[in-house]
Formats: C-alpha cells, sequence, structure tokens
C-alpha cells in the first residue's frame, strides 16, 4: 500500500477492551501478571521496558522505512545517545557529518570524548574522504542528509558501500526529510534516526526520538539500551506523535511547497545575498537531491546582504515567522543557528563547515505562502 496509507494505518488496530479506533494512552507503569509462570504473556511487564502506546508508534515507524523494527525514546538525543551506546566502547573511533545538528557534536565532543570514544567530523558529502578517515577502531558512521543547517548532501548508497565492505553500521539522521521523502535502509543504511520532536509530530508539541532498525540484531541491542538507561518515549508523547504521523505527507508536500515558493521569493530579492534550498536550480548538489529523496522537504536557508546585523535585524522584525529553535511544525520558523542550535560548536569549527554567523534558517510550516512571502517583504524593506 502507499506511504499515505500506511501512515494512517500501520501499527494501529483497535484498541481489544473497548474498540477505540484511536490507540489510546497507556498511562500505567506495570502490568498484572496471571502468574509467575506465564510473566510477560501479554508482552508487558514495566513501562521503562516497553509500553503498548509507544509500542503502537514504534511499529508504524518501523513499517513506514521498511525496517525491522524500531525504539521509540524521549528526545531525538536520547535516540542518538541510544545509537553511541549501543555501538561505541572505550577506544573506538566513530565518523560524524562535519555538519550535523549542534546536539550531536556537543553529545560527542563534550560526553562521549570524557569516555575516550575518538570522533571524526567528516565531510561525509566525499565518500573519498570517509574511506581516508577509516581507522582499524572506527565502529560507527553517522552521516546526517540533507544536514542541519547548511543542508550539505551525503550519498547514502556511496557511503553505506563503504561501510558495508568494512562490516561497519552506518547510522542515518533522517529527521529533515522522514521516510516520506528519503528511505536510508533502502540505500543500504542500517539505522534511520528521527528527531520525531519535527516532522512526525509536526505540530510543536513534544520532543521524542526513534532509530528504525533494518536487522532484528541491530533492534535488539538499541532495545537493550532504551530500557537499561531508561530513556523510552512517554505514552502521552507517543500517542501525540502518532496523531501527527497520519498527516505527515500531506504536510510535508505543502511545507516544501511553501519552502519552493519562498526560496524562489528570496532568490529574486535584491537584498538576499545568497539562498539555499535543494528545489533550487543554484543547490550545489542538485542532481543528488533529485536522486536520492522523492521531495527536497522544508527547510531552506539565506544570507542578508549587510551580514549578521541584518540577518538578526530580519529575524528580530519580521511577522507572522516565529523566532524559535524548532523545525518540521506548522507553524513557521526561523532561527539563527551560531547562538541558536549550534551555539555549543566552536566558532572555528562552524567557520570550517560553512555554518557562517549570518546564515539565517528558515523551516516553512503551513500557512499561505502569499502571507509567508508577504511577511518577508515587509521585514527586508
Ligand atoms: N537531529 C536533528 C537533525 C535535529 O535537528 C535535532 C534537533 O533539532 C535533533 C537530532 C535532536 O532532536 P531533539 O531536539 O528531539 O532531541
Amino acid at each position: 500500500m502507499g506511504f499515505s496509507t500506511r501512515q494512517i494505518h500501520a501499527g494501529v488496530t483497535p484498541d481489544p477492551t473497548t474498540g477505540s479506533i484511536v490507540t489510546p494512552i497507556y498511562q500505567t507503569t506495570t502490568y498484572v501478571q496471571d502468574s509467575v509462570d506465564e510473566y510477560l504473556a501479554k508482552g508487558y511487564s514495566y513501562s521503562r521496558s516497553a509500553n503498548p502506546t509507544v509500542r503502537a508508534l514504534e511499529l508504524k515507524l518501523a513499517e513506514l522505512e521498511a525496517g525491522q523494527d524500531c525504539t521509540c525514546y524521549a528526545t531525538g538525543m536520547a535516540a542518538i545517545n541510544a545509537v553511541f551506546l549501543a555501538y561505541l566502547n572505550a577506544g573506538d573511533h566513530c565518523i560524524i557529518s562535519d555538519v550535523a545538528y549542534g546536539g550531536t557534536y556537543r553529545l560527542a565532543t563534550k560526553i562521549y570524548s570524557r569516555f575516550g570514544v575518538q570522533f571524526s567530523f567528516v565531510d561525509t558529502s566525499d565518500p573519498a574522504a570517509v574511506e581516508s578517515a577509516l581507522r582499524d577502531n572506527t565502529r560507527l558512521v553517522l552521516t546526517e542528509t540533507p544536514a542541519n543547517p547548511t543542508l550539505k548532501l551525503t550519498d547514502l548508497a556511496a557511503i553505506s558501500r563503504i561501510t558495508q565492505a568494512r562490516g561497519i553500521p552506518h547510522a542515518v539522521d533522517n529527521t529533515f526529510l522522514t521516510p516520506y521523502y528519503q528511505q536510508p535502509l533502502k540505500l543500504g543504511a542500517d539505522l534511520s534516526i528521527h528527531s520525531t520532536t519535527k516532522y512526525f509530530d509536526g505540530h510543536n508539541a513534544t520532543v521524542g526520538g526513534a532509530v528504525v532498525a533494518a536487522t532484528a540484531e541491530h533492534d535488539d541491542r538499541l532495545r537493550f539500551v532504551q530500557n537499561a538507561t531508561g530513556t523510552i518515549m512517554s505514552p502521552q508523547v507517543a500517542f501525540l506523535t502518532m496523531q501527527g504521523c497520519k498527516t505527515l505527507s500531506v504536510r510535508l508536500d505543502r511545507q516544501s511547497a511553501n519552502a519552493q515558493a519562498v526560496a524562489e521569493f528570496l532568490e529574486s530579492h535584491p537584498k538576499i545575498s545568497r539562498v539555499c534550498y535543494p528545489g533550487l536550480a543554484s543547490f550545489p548538489q542538485s542532481d543528488l537531491a533529485r536522486s536520492q529523496a522523492s521531495g527536497f522537504g522544508a527547510m531552506l536557508w539565506c544570507e542578508v546582504e549587510g551580514g549578521l546585523p541584518a540577518g538578526k535585524a530580519l529575524m528580530d522584525r519580521i511577522k507572522l515567522w516565529t523566532l524559535a529553535e524548532n523545525l518540521g511544525s506548522v507553524e513557521s520558523l526561523i532561527t539563527h543557528p551560531a547562538t541558536m542550535t549550534h551555539a555549543d560548536v566552536e566558532a572555528a569549527e562552524r567557520d570550517r563547515v560553512g555554518i557562517t554567523d549570518g546564515l539565517v534558517r528558515l523551516s516553512t510550516g503551513l500557512e499561505d505562502a502569499d502571507d509567508l512571502i508577504a511577511a518577508l517583504r515587509e521585514a527586508l524593506a
């Protein structure tokens, strides 16, 4: 069945007690066992280990991304942390895309490095650079594509060929495109990571994370970490995320169309020095954007003529667009990565990878494109 059918029906069965069409919020700590010998006969013992509402979302996400299974977490960072814990030991080495969400960089450099894990932040858009960064002790490659915030793309099939040849898991942060537009596991990756906070929820209501695994073996490792570290998603968040999932394709198509219209407007505006959006012909990796994904997404960025002060003035004055850290929601958001989402990436590292101080990140929502463009036109004037 098609994606839109599956996003509604996958993982969901009418509640066995009442017939409720919507999976209820199973707000419970523990589950009554019939006898010692029948422990776990109904599949549940304690809500840190598994919860029926969370499980329904896990099954839905696994099916949407053609995975073997899925584990859901308290946040997107908890999902990335689970991947690190599942695959990295003291003395191991991990390759991460040099442009990635600032929290991923912070977790690696400020926490895991304290425990003797080594990291290389590599330009994963260049498979040869990944090949030459591999060490004997490399145990994980984590790519993010399109990367937050510069939108640099990584060729997932090319990197998966390299990791498969070495027997190293390839994890992909697929938050920006979701399985609706990009299917990393079908391109050879082993794990697809999401901040469900973004497009899966889509309504600025929750924080959550997920990892879809290609094999039961990968999923087992992650489920062990999920239980052992206690980072499972809460049932309320799973419930809200599940409702968001049911409209994912509709929202993404409309939000992406808005992004295209906004990008074209900005590209034609004399006060904008640079616009980056995968749907523009000027996008540097246009061919890869078209071949690897079925849509361009709803994230773009620009630089305003006059640099940082002009960019700040735009973000402070604009109406309708909300100055905030999230992305992917029905509300259009505007963000300054250098001081907000990527503030914990050192200035020199930001410069090295192209996260300039003047970069203004835009996440287009579901408003009318004409209104979004009018608000930008007014603020730029
Ligand atoms: N991955 C990407 C690409 C993100 O943009 C974010 C958050 O902005 C995360 C992971 C972390 O997700 P969360 O904020 O849900 O912990």
